[in-house]
């Protein structure tokens, strides 16, 4: 026991002010590397050891056009979710002007993103979970979980929702949801006013009380306004551009240039490194051009 209590003794005071440091260096992130506190640790698609163990990374955002890398920023976070802000401010800082259209799949599509993308006159093609998957259930005339919240009548007069049984759910109230980036989304409640005994409960809802719903009516708003410019033939078109322009770039870097992993560590060298290659790129693009 004694020899425990002089064990912790020294070496506790050391390791709690190491860990401090690691808590300050980490910032917002939920993991880093200790042999480069910049990486955090990421699931990688290409995993050459082969064990899906997680590996310490940067996240590299791009844009291009028609192939060629117009901007780039690395981000440190996992989710690409809470990168398209800061990229597009870079883009802007750099041009000193906004794009004028912007293309991203499923993994940009958020309530910030596309405010953020509306404030600024962006014209977006930005998918959000499950637009392909609606796609695909609307066209075989499937109806998935009938009962969810999406798929209940919405009186927009009277701010009401009906559920199955026609019952009317009356807003009870709202609160503020903050999502990790401090973003405050306003998210309205229903209650139904008479669940009992009725025979759809079992399929309806599994609370012991009346149902409630939540809407976010603003991501409602802004994802039904995405999934028109979407399905518009100029959003057709621009969907099959993002394949050939921006995929084409991450191809020729991993593959033809052989560029799968930073050589430097640290997030300037590593800035500096993706640059170069960006530089190297292009420039193969423009002598291909001539
Ligand atoms: S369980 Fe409640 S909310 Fe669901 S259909 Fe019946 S009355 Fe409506």
């Amino acid at each position: 026991m004694k020899q425990k209590l002089n064990y912790a003794k020294k070496h506790w005071p050391g390791n709690i002010a190491k860990n401090k440091t690691y808590q300050q260096q980490m910032g917002s992130r939920n993991s880093m590397s200790k042999t480069d506190p910049d990486a955090t640790f990421m699931r990688m698609k290409e995993d050459h050891m082969l064990n899906r163990q997680l590996k310490p990374g940067y996240n590299l955002q791009a844009s291009t056009n028609n192939q060629f890398i117009a901007n780039y920023t690395i981000a440190q976070t996992t989710a690409n979710t809470t990168t398209l802000i800061e990229h597009t401010e870079d883009f802007i800082e750099g041009y000193g002007k906004a794009p004028q259209t912007l293309t991203a799949d499923a993994g940009y599509g958020s309530d910030e993103n596309y405010t953020y993308l509306e404030d600024q006159n962006i014209e977006a093609f930005v998918k959000y979970n499950y637009f392909h998957k609606g796609q695909l259930d609307e066209k075989r005339g499937k109806i998935k979980k009938p009962f969810a919240a999406d798929k209940l009548f919405y009186n927009h007069h009277t701010d009401t929702y009906y559920c199955p049984m026609g019952q009317p759910m009356e807003n009870i109230g709202s609160y503020i949801r903050q999502t990790a980036t401090g973003y405050e989304q306003k998210i309205d409640r229903y209650q139904a006013k008479n669940c009992c005994g009725c025979q759809l409960r079992s399929l309806c809802h599994q609370s012991k009380y009346n149902r409630i719903v939540e809407r976010n009516h603003k991501l409602v708003r802004l994802k039904a306004k995405a999934k028109q410019k979407l399905l518009s033939p100029e959003g057709v078109a621009h969907r099959k551009q993002r394949f050939w322009d921006v995929e084409a770039v991450f191809g020729n870097i991993k593959h033809n240039m052989n560029f799968k992993r930073f050589m430097l560590r640290g997030l300037d060298k590593v800035n500096t490194e993706i640059g170069l290659i960006a530089m190297a790129h292009n420039l193969k693009k423009v002598s291909l051009a001539i």
